[in-house]
């Protein structure tokens, strides 16, 4: 007999970007880190945690987080969720809403691969829609498939395009199931569908610090829907699935919205030069409403250019599947960092 599930030994395991040790001399373009420290006053509060915090147990619900979220972003703090990562919460919802054939996890692709993974675990059968080339979100597939959960990262990675509020409207309204919009992008994005919660019971939007508040390390995201959506994924989650030092920390982050958005101006005027200088060598690339680009080097060269790369200690990401494996996913560094990333490509381009 086999130690596992079935499920759990037929299925393919997440494989995550590389993270090399922290020190080693590399330029790390591959799992859309921000390229900038977490804010000062974040920094702060962990400097001068104090002992009884981390005593007790944390509180179950992280209610000093929700508050600064609800000072923020202008949401009633029992509208919020919080989780070790928005990852946590995708899994949640995955496993509060999905279950066999009956019960679909929907979403279209290419797009984050995690949900593929949190279906193949529960397990509930997934439905994946190709986008068209154009990836005007295919709406009519979508809502026939009707499944209890239709996943759609906006701004999606890796093509870093923004689905249109209305587009996300017309879904919400025609769907039984839970509309979850993974908006780990939006810090980077000119729109949020954060007004969608208010107008569809439906609806979920979550959020992370992992990307725009430059806290990958601490593992906070949250969601924001109606409370009777929460209900069932309270049920769910661990009881202290946040702990003491993240709720503060993340807190202080999340009240610190001008240094956050300072950063944020600063990746997206990279971003924008970073795509010019790419195409003058060649590259084919979409717009970006993330801190990321998918580009597309001539002559299918992009597996070679990513081995090349690495040996240069240059990370990007590379994804050896049908639609993305002629693309490089290059995450927005500073200016340095994308400097030397065009730097290495002229020289190999000689
Ligand atoms: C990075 C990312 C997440 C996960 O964020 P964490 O909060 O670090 O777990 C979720 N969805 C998408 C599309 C992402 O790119």
């Amino acid at each position: 007999m086999s130690y596992f599930r079935p499920t759990i030994a037929a299925m393919t395991g997440y494989v995550p970007g590389e993270q090399p040790k922290p020190g080693t001399e590399i330029i790390k373009l591959n799992t859309n880190e921000n390229p900038y420290p977490p804010s000062p006053k974040a920094m702060e509060v962990l400097r001068h945690l104090d002992s009884e915090w981390l005593r007790r147990y944390p509180d179950p619900l992280a209610r000093e987080f929700c508050n600064a979220v609800s000072e923020a972003l202008g949401v009633p703090s029992d509208w919020v969720i919080v989780g070790n990562g928005s990852d946590e919460l995708l899994n949640v919802l995955v496993r509060a809403c999905g279950e066999g054939r009956d019960r679909t996890v929907v979403y279209p692709t290419p797009t984050y691969v995690l949900y593929r993974t949190l279906s193949a675990m529960q397990p509930a059968e997934k439905v994946e829609i190709p986008y068209p080339v154009d990836f005007n979100l295919p709406i009519n597939d979508l809502i026939a498939a009707n499944g209890a959960i239709t996943f759609i990262a906006s701004p999606n990675s890796p093509s870093g395009h923004s689905v249109p509020l209305d587009d996300l409207r017309q879904l919400a309204s025609h769907l039984s199931g839970v509309l979850a919009i993974d908006e780990a992008y939006v810090d980077f994005a000119e729109y949020s569908a954060l007004p969608l919660v208010r107008e569809f019971e439906n609806v979920i939007v979550l959020r992370t610090l992992s990307k725009g508040y430059s806290l990958a390390g601490l593992r906070l995201g949250f969601a924001i829907a109606n409370p009777t959506l929460l209900e069932g994924l309270f049920k769910v989650k661990d009881s202290y699935n946040i702990d003491a030092i993240a709720t503060l920390v993340g807190a202080a982050a999340m009240r610190d919205q001008a240094y956050k958005n300072a950063c944020a101006d600063k990746v997206k005027g990279s971003r924008a030069k970073l795509t010019v200088d790419l195409k003058k060598l060649g590259f084919t690339i979409g717009d970006s409403h993330g801190n990321f680009v998918l580009a597309t080097p001539l002559s299918n060269q992009a597996e070679h250019l990513y081995i090349a790369l690495k040996q240069q200690g240059i990370l990007v990401r590379y994804f050896n599947q049908p639609r993305l494996d002629d693309k490089l996913r290059i995450t927005v560094g500073n200016e340095q960092q994308n400097q030397m990333l065009i730097e290495a490509l002229v020289s190999l381009n000689n």
